[in-house]
């Protein structure tokens, strides 16, 4: 039973002819808030036929209708998300078919990129009367347990934690910093939570008590830091008797990643660069970005061990594993040019193909200063 869905599944999920599968990318449009509002801010972003986000710094009607026209600056996505899309819309687009593959033992990815106040919390935790991604995919997990579960042999487990300045923190019980360490099974951290879960009732109070734990900028108390990244892991793990009844262990890992913000990372201009090389450099997510150009480019070397964040994903992107991203943006004018960069970001993305690959044919590298420094001269060079 279990593997006739798992074909199904597998044929209709991601895969494609080649062998591999692509990475899905997403844009969610929040809606303009009363404080951008009461600054004077225009809306400069608008999405047509729920895929093309068209970007403009003059917001008219015929504005955009005269840049389609030209077929100006306009992105197409694997779907685009207006403002008045619903958590559920998004859930059902952009994650719904990743939860049904984890339940046959693969893994999969959901990353949220944007900007600071772009809605990468509200789309991944969102609020008690509107849950976001985490908690509905955790719903519906176990529903589908429910559904064809018939011994009851699933096991849930979550592990909640935080990437802040090269720092693993535990979210579901903090306190000293989590030491990671490479095993046969990867990459793991060591003494992490992982919190058996029975039902979905207990997970919103258990992730929103977590979120509290984020780290938060010193000099601005209660706000989440900018610069933290949040991870949460679900592993399935289950059992199936193969075609000589011999029962076999799967399991299968959701990754769900609400990145640090990228303002202070999206390095698209010299300038930008060059202030990144200071103190305020967002390591982990400029080595996300330069895994993710290595992927785009195919290439066989990927730079996971640059940073704790890649690290920690690296059986969770690229490789035979399904991926998304979420680009959250503002419709806000204010927030043009940080818009612009993520939506640059995101269209790069949708270039990346995953293939089933053996990790261990992978080249090791040291991880090292000089790493960082290289990965900081492909960019540069890539910028030029
Ligand atoms: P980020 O995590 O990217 O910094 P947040 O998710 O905290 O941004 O969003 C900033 C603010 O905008 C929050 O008050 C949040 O509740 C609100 N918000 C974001 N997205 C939406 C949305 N789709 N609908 C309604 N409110 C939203
Ligand atoms: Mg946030």
């Amino acid at each position: 039973e279990l593997d006739t869905i798992s074909e199904k599944a597998a044929s209709k999920g991601g895969g494609s002819d080649d062998g591999g599968s692509r990475i899905l990318v997403f844009v969610r449009l929040r809606p303009i808030s009363r404080k951008e509002r009461e600054a004077g801010a225009r809306c400069c972003v608008k999405i047509v036929d729920g895929r093309d986000v068209y970007l403009t710094e003059f917001a008219t009607e015929n504005d955009y209708l005269r840049l389609k026209r030209l077929r100006g600056r306009h992105f197409t996505f694997d779907a685009s998300f207006p403002d008045t899309a619903t958590q559920h819309d998004v859930y059902s687009t952009t994650t719904a078919e990743l939860v049904e593959a984890v339940l046959q033992g693969r893994n999969g990815s959901v990353f949220c990129y944007g900007a600071t106040g772009a809605g990468k919390t509200y789309t991944m935790l969102g609020t008690i009367e509107n849950p976001g991604v985490m908690v509905l995919a955790i719903k519906d997990l176990f529903s589908k347990i429910r559904q064809r579960s018939y011994d009851g042999n699933h096991v849930v487990h979550l592990s909640y934690l935080e990437v802040y300045n090269e720092t693993v923190r535990d979210l579901l019980s903090p306190g000293r910093p989590l030491v990671l360490r490479e095993d046969k099974q990867g990459i793991v951290a060591a003494g992490l939570t992982q919190y058996r879960a029975y039902s979905t009732d207990e997970v919103m109070a258990l992730l929103q008590q977590g979120n509290l734990n984020r780290t938060t900028e010193p000099t601005r108390c209660n706000e989440t830091s900018s610069r933290s990244h949040a991870i949460l892991q679900v592993v399935i793990e289950y059992h199936v008797k193969d075609s000589s009844n011999n029962i076999v262990n799967r399991i299968g890992k959701l990754s769900l990643i609400d990145l640090a913000g990228s303002e202070r990372a999206l390095a698209t201009d010299q300038r930008t660069l060059r202030s990144l090389e200071g103190a305020n450099i967002n390591k982990s997510l400029l080595a996300l970005s330069s895994c993710i150009n290595a992927l785009v480019e195919g290439k066989k070397h990927i730079p996971y061990r640059n940073s704790k964040l890649t690290q920690l994903l690296k059986d969770s992107l690229g490789g035979a594993c399904n991926t998304v991203m979420i680009a959250n943006i503002s419709p806000s004018n204010l927030s043009f040019g940080e818009t612009q960069n993520t939506l640059h970001w995101a269209d790069r993305a949708k270039e990346i193909r995953t293939k089933a690959y053996d990790a261990h044919e992978e080249m090791q590298m040291p991880d090292s200063e000089t790493d960082q420094a290289k990965l900081l001269l492909e960019l540069q060079k890539e910028n030029r």
